[in-house]
């Protein structure tokens, strides 16, 4: 065991050999990412996504599709439903032998939150708590769950930290957020379930969200199209880039702690200004912008502090924004059928692109 230790809690060493894991929301962006690194190393994956329509079904089959392809079906299994199914979620448990769960399914994004608050409460809260339940009646090794930077909501902290005082979301989003995490302490304590809550900070990448500021942006310039910006630009997040998140979280699920929470982020911040101006190099054309005001349930700036994930998970975050969103752009042109502008292509000379 090694001895270092955060805030009286000791890290603990990788725990190995082979697992099962279920990772609920496999087919969305982090999921399919998080599975195909799993399947990768030799673990199995069992995905359950029910495909919903907030986002392209079609960009979810080919997240599945791309981890069929390159992993074969025979370590590797696709379950289409809900995650608030409780018959189907009790059979996956017992029928696949699950030994760990990476729960990674959820409505996600602010501002809609806000328009469907109870779409959010049902695919959040309570399917975080069916999963929870038949996860401590199966035993599971450990169960690793997604929660966000939101839960910090307008925190002034310069980096936010995970013994910051967390009550006050701005969100329907964040609140169910929340409430995974006040689930996950008490089916840990009930039930001896070793759960771990990761809060991620704006995540980025290859087969990014399309909802997401990184995609819309880079999608709008590159086609001469208008896109908005909220706020005068001063605004900050704590991007951080799809590899380092995964790298996080499988971290995570080798080390099953009773109960802890991380920030999985980058630890510093980029402005909108800032972001716009490297999306308008890498594509090589300015952006067209309408200018709208702070949209309700955004905050202004997100930082995390990543001195306990480093010092349990031994987590750090490795790749620049400037490399990531040149990854990004370049995913983006070879999907759409678009050159690489200069800056994508200078930026490939310094850092090599290698394809996951
Ligand atoms: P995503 O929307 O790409 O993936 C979520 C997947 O969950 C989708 O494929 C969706 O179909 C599935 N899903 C939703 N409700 C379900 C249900 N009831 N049953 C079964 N499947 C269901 O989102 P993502 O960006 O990959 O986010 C993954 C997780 O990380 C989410 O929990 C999200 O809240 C959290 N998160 C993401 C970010 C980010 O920047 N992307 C930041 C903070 C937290």
């Amino acid at each position: 065991q090694s001895t270092v230790t955060y805030n009286g809690v000791q890290a603990l060493q990788p725990t190995k050999g082979r697992k099962t894991v279920l990772v609920t929301g496999g087919a969305g962006f982090i999921g399919s990412h998080t599975a195909d690194h799993l399947l990768t190393r030799g673990d199995s994956v069992v995905v359950i996504d029910e495909l919903n329509d907030y986002y392209s079904t079609t960009l979810k089959r080919a997240n599945i599709a791309h981890n069929l392809t390159k992993h074969g079906p025979s370590n590797f299994k696709f379950v289409e439903g809900d995650i608030c199914d409780e018959e189907l979620v009790e059979r996956i448990f017992k029928e696949e032998g699950i030994t760990h769960v990476c729960h990674l399914a959820a409505r996600a994004g602010v501002r809609p939150s806000i328009d469907d608050p109870q779409i959010y409460v049902h695919s959040n809260v309570r399917g975080t708590t069916n999963l929870l339940a038949t996860a401590a009646k199966y035993k599971v090794q450990n169960f690793v769950f997604a929660s966000s930077s939101s839960v910090y909501g307008g925190s002034k902290s310069t980096y936010f930290s995970e013994s910051d005082a967390v009550d006050n979301p701005v969100s329907p989003y964040a609140a169910t957020k929340k409430a995974c995490e006040l689930l996950a302490h008490t089916y840990s304590h009930l039930y001896d379930l070793p759960c771990t809550g990761l809060r991620f900070f704006t995540v980025y990448g290859e087969r990014g969200r399309p909802d997401m500021a990184p995609f819309k942006f880079v999608d709008r310039i590159t086609k001469g199209k208008e896109m908005l910006q909220f706020g005068d630009g001063s605004s900050s997040r704590d991007y951080t880039y799809i590899s380092d998140i995964v790298d996080g979280t499988v971290r995570a699920i080798d080390r099953p702690y009773k109960y802890q929470v991380f920030n999985l982020g980058k630890g510093s911040g980029t402005t909108l200004m800032e972001f716009i101006s490297i999306v308008e190099e890498m594509v090589g054309k300015k952006a067209i912008k309408k200018i709208l005001p702070d949209q309700p349930g955004d905050v202004p700036r997100t930082c995390a502090s990543t001195e306990k994930a480093k010092a349990l998970l031994g987590y750090e975050a490795t790749v620049t924004f400037r490399e990531g969103m040149r990854r990004t752009v370049k995913d983006y042109n070879a999907r759409n059928g678009f050159k690489d502008s200069r800056a994508v292509l200078e930026g490939e000379k310094m850092a090599p692109y290698e394809a996951d």
